[in-house]
């Protein structure tokens, strides 16, 4: 067994704090203005439990139905939960239901189902609670994997920006595997420059993974998704 198979959550969350801290000191910015998402994914309740009791809050998912269960599941906890994975048009209300951040707008299908007159929740659009938001940006040329084009960024936090039931908080993009980070997120950084001329409130960065955040940071990042780093590798899944 590897030494870093016997460090706990408590170890490892608590490494990524201080490495945090440090990049974010590094860059001459205030530690306390970053706020880490840690992305349990594929990982059981009781890791979340842990992890809350650690004092974090920010968690993320990627996946709708695990998503959902969890946040019934600790439904009361002081949890804010982010869902970051791709969001199909037809389960993005359901989403919203428990999401407090949506990390992922990247298509108008998606505002306007969000926006929509009364659906299958049966709340009406005008009652319909405020959901906070990141538009997503595809740093590569394949389509799958999430994001809007970069040419296609304007026109869609229009939309988000007149939809009443959404509040853009900025851009969010994942850096690509095979690339350099610290060119994605400088290239991430214009994105959040287009989307400031159009809303000036609108000055959050999601971008950041494991083993690319201190290179987010150094480039503006705001809202860090760390998984792996904290939680440990993922169990198996098929
Ligand atoms: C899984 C995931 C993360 C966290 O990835 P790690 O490499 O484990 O830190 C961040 N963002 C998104 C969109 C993810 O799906």
């Amino acid at each position: 067994m590897s030494l870093s198979a016997l460090r706990s959550p408590a170890d490892r969350l608590a490494e990524v704090r201080q490495r945090i801290s440090a990049a974010a000191t590094a860059s001459g910015r205030d530690p306390a203005e970053i706020t880490t998402i840690i992305v349990t994914k594929f990982h059981p309740v009781s890791l979340v439990r842990e992890l809350i009791a650690l004092g974090a809050h920010d968690f993320g998912e990627n996946r709708h139905q695990e998503a959902q269960q969890k946040a019934r599941e600790l439904a009361g906890e002081p949890v804010t939960w982010h869902f970051v994975g791709q969001l199909q048009s037809k389960k993005a209300r359901q989403v919203a239901g428990y999401a407090h951040v949506i990390h992922s707008i990247d298509r108008d299908s998606v505002v306007k189902s969000l926006a929509g007159g009364a659906g299958a929740d049966g709340v009406d659009a005008v009652a319909r609670p405020v959901t906070d938001c990141f538009v997503q940006v595809n740093l590569t040329t394949d389509p799958r994997r999430g994001g809007v084009a970069p040419e296609s960024l304007e026109p869609l936090v229009e939309k988000v920006l007149t939809t009443d039931c959404l509040r853009l908080l900025g851009v969010m993009a994942v850096a690509p595997a095979d690339g350099e980070p610290a060119r994605a997120f400088a290239e991430v950084r214009t994105y959040s420059e287009r989307v400031l001329a159009m809303a000036p409130e609108a000055r959050f960065i999601s971008a950041g993974m494991s083993h690319d955040f201190e290179s987010a940071i150094a480039h503006g990042a705001t809202h860090l998704r760390i998984g792996s780093a904290i939680t440990g590798n993922r169990p198996e899944h098929g």
